[in-house]
C-alpha cells in the first residue's frame, strides 16, 4: 500500500463507469443513496470519463455529488480521451466542457486516458501532456496522471518521456497478475521503478471474479469468513505495495454496502486468504483454454489473407471458456471482426499462421471451435 496523496482518504474509490441504471438512464436516486453512504463512511474519491455511459456519468456526478456536497468533501478524476480531440486546439474547449458537465472548477486528478503505443503518439503530437501540465499551473487540475492498457515496455517509455506524470491507473486483479496480455504485475513493477503511485481499475475483472466456478467458490467458502468473492479480489489489489487506491464500479446499493464493509477498516489479505486466492487462480488456469501468448507472430510475420485477428479472437474465446462471459460476443462482433477484419469462420485454411506460431497451435481447428461459439 502507498500513503502518498493524503487528500485521498482511503484505499477505495467509486468508479463511475458503471452506475445504477433505469433503462438507458442513470438511476439518480439510487446513485444519491450510494454516494451518500460512500461519503458518510469516510470515502471521497470519484472517477469518471466523458465516454462513460455516453456522457451521462459526468452529468450524473454533477447532480449527485457536485451540486450536493461542498468541494472539499470529494475528489474528482476525469480523463482526456482520444476520440474527443483531433488537434491541440481541441483540448482546452473539451476540458472546459468536462468541468461544466461535472459542475466543478477544477479536477483533482486528470488522466491521459487508455494510453497505448498507438494513441500515445497522437497525445504527443497534440501536446496533450504539455497542455495538462499547463492547466495544472493554472489551478484547473491538481494532479496529472495517465490510465494505461499496453505492455510494461510501453508504460516505461511513456513515464520516461513524461516524468512529470504523478499517478498511473492500471488494470490489476489476481487473474491478470501474470496474464501475458495484460501483465498487471510487470506494469505495477514499472510504476514502482518510476516511483508512481497506482490506481487500480477492474479489480474484479468486469465482474468476472464474482461469478466464479463452483470449485473456486468452495475455496473461498471454506475460509469461513462469510465474505463476498468481490471482497477477496478488491483486497488482493489493495494489498499490493505501491497501490494507492482501488476503484470499484458498482451498479446497486447492495454492492456499495458490501464494498464499504471490507474497505472501511481495510486490512491486507492474510496468509490464509492469499493461499485461497492462489488456489482459485489455479482452478481458473486449469480450465481448458487456448495457450496463445498474444505474441502476434501469426498476424505480423504472416499476413493473414483474411485479416483475422487470431490472438484477439483466442483471448475472447478464452474469456467465454473461463468466465462463461457471453458478453464477449458483442466485443467479437463490434470490435474484433468490425470493418475489414475477418471473422473466425472466414479462415480459408491456408495454414500460413500455423507456420509462424511458436506455440505450435492448431490455429485453423481452434478458429473453427471459436466460430461455433462466438458466431452462434
Ligand atoms: S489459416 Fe486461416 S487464419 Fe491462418 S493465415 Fe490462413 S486464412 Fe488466416
Ligand atoms: S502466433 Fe500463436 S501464440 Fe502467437 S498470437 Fe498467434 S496464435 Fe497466439
Amino acid at each position: 500500500m502507498d500513503n502518498s496523496f493524503p487528500e485521498i482518504k482511503t484505499f477505495f474509490g467509486f468508479g463511475c463507469m458503471r452506475l445504477p441504471m433505469n433503462g438507458s438512464e442513470v438511476d439518480i436516486e439510487q446513485f444519491k443513496d450510494m454516494a451518500d453512504y460512500f461519503i458518510e463512511n469516510g470515502f471521497n474519491y470519484f472517477d469518471t470519463a466523458h465516454g462513460y455511459i455516453d456522457g451521462k456519468s459526468e452529468k450524473a456526478i454533477k447532480v449527485v455529488v457536485s451540486d450536493r456536497y461542498s468541494r472539499d468533501k470529494f475528489l474528482l478524476t476525469d480523463k482526456l480521451t482520444e476520440p474527443y480531440f483531433k488537434t491541440e486546439e481541441d483540448i482546452r474547449p473539451f476540458f472546459q466542457s468536462q468541468l461544466d458537465a461535472c459542475g466543478v472548477e477544477y479536477f483533482d486528478f486528470y488522466l491521459m486516458h487508455a494510453q497505448n503505443a498507438g494513441n500515445f503518439e497522437h497525445f504527443k503530437k497534440c501536446r496533450a501532456y504539455e497542455t495538462a501540465f499547463d492547466l495544472k499551473k493554472e489551478g484547473k487540475i491538481r494532479h496529472v496522471g495517465l490510465s494505461f492498457h499496453d505492455s510494461p515496455e510501453v508504460l516505461d517509455k511513456i513515464l520516461t518521456t513524461y516524468p512529470e506524470v504523478e499517478i498511473v491507473q492500471i488494470q490489476f486483479n489476481y487473474m491478470d497478475y501474470e496474464d501475458p496480455g495484460v501483465q498487471s504485475r510487470r506494469c505495477l513493477e514499472v510504476c514502482r521503478k518510476h516511483g508512481k503511485p497506482v490506481i487500480v481499475m477492474e479489480p474484479v475483472k468486469g465482474g468476472n471474479l464474482v461469478n466464479i466456478p463452483e470449485a473456486a467458490q468452495k475455496v473461498f467458502e471454506d475460509l469461513g469468513d462469510g465474505l463476498s468473492n468481490a471482497s477477496y479480489a478488491i483486497r488482493f489489489a489493495a494489498s499490493q505495495e505501491g497501490i494507492r487506491i482501488v476503484l470499484s464500479g458498482m451498479s446497486d446499493f447492495a454492492q456499495m454496502k458490501d464494498n464499504v464493509s471490507f474497505m472501511k477498516d481495510f486490512k491486507p489479505l492474510d496468509e490464509r486468504e492469499q493461499a485461497a486466492i492462489t488456489k482459485v487462480t489455479e482452478i481458473f488456469m486449469g480450465i481448458d483454454t487456448i495457450p496463445c501468448t498474444s505474441c502476434h507472430y501469426c498476424v505480423e510475420q504472416n499476413h493473414c489473407p483474411m485479416n483475422i485477428d487470431i490472438p484477439g479472437i483466442f483471448s475472447c474465446f478464452n474469456k467465454v471458456k473461463m468466465y462463461n462471459d457471453m458478453g464477449q460476443k458483442g466485443f467479437y462482433n463490434n470490435v474484433l471482426t468490425s470493418g475489414d477484419k475477418g471473422k473466425a469462420s472466414a479462415c480459408i485454411e491456408c495454414g500460413g499462421c500455423e507456420e509462424a506460431c511458436p506455440q505450435h497451435l492448431e490455429i485453423r481447428a481452434l478458429l473453427k471451435e471459436a466460430a461455433e461459439v462466438l458466431e452462434s
